[in-house]
């Protein structure tokens, strides 16, 4: 599981982060949704290790991560632009975080097959991002990120720069990879609908804030404030 506990963060005077606690459960996936600015990216940069808090922990089943750099803890992260190497190949951009590591020659060849396998792309070890589909790149970046066994995946606006039809597809093998890894997993997103269809329970952010914790149906049908109902209650 991952507590975040009381964290604040800011940048300047802006308070990008105002005392944020949240709970989430180990298997589950987990998303943070609110409009552009709220604080989303920060805080998962947060749990990543990428920034540091003011105040406030991180802690991963317990144990506190707080100053933690990213490439100390076992967790895969897939951001929204530039998430793969240009000048690496297929292989070598989902070999990366393995050989950083320091696995046999043997285990990353095994490993990266099994990544290709799991986002349904075998056999493009060979190619470059810049010969690949978007929305194969993102697929990319998910294997390269799942190879290393993370403890939680983090994924920020992965889906953004895609086409709806193919936002819809995705997300469904998210979802679907998820649910098969029992990955514990914690989504950015800025769009109510896909928060709604993929989510075991959203945290709704605002200002730096927690609105709401609750479960879809619930933010749906029961937003605890004006915020929350204008953001992605039914009334919409
Ligand atoms: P978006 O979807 O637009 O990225 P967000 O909800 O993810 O929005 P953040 O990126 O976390 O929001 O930003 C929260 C606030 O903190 C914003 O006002 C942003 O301008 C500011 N901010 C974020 N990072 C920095 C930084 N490194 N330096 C200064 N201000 C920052």
């Amino acid at each position: 599981s991952v507590s975040i506990e009381g964290v604040s963060k800011a940048f300047g005077k802006l308070q990008a982060l105002k005392f944020v606690s949240l709970q989430i459960e180990r298997g589950e996936f987990f998303t943070l949704l609110g409009p552009s600015g709220c604080g989303k990216t920060t805080l998962l940069r947060t749990i990543a290790g990428f920034e540091q808090p003011d105040h406030g922990r991180i802690l991963f089943n317990d144990t506190d991560v707080t100053s933690l750099p990213p490439w100390d803890k076992q967790i895969g992260f897939v951001f929204q632009n530039y998430a793969l190497w240009p000048n690496m190949n297929v292989f070598q951009n989902i070999a990366y975080g393995l050989k950083i590591r320091k696995k046999s020659a043997q285990e990353i060849a095994e490993k990266v097959r099994w990544g290709l396998d799991l986002v349904n792309l075998p056999g493009i070890e060979t190619k470059f991002p810049e010969q690949l589909s978007g929305g194969q790149q993102q697929r990319i970046a998910i294997a390269r990120a799942l190879v290393i066994d993370p403890q939680i995946l983090l994924l920020d606006e992965p889906l953004s720069n895609l086409d709806a039809k193919l936002r819809i597809s995705l997300r469904k093998q998210i979802r679907e990879i998820q649910n098969r890894l029992a990955l514990t997993v914690v989504y950015v997103t800025h769009d109510q609908e896909e928060a709604l269809e993929i989510s075991d329970r959203i945290a709704v952010m605002n200002l730096g804030e927690v609105q709401q914790v609750a479960a879809p149906d619930v933010i749906y049908e029961e937003p605890v404030n004006l915020f929350v109902a204008d953001f992605v209650g039914k009334t919409n």
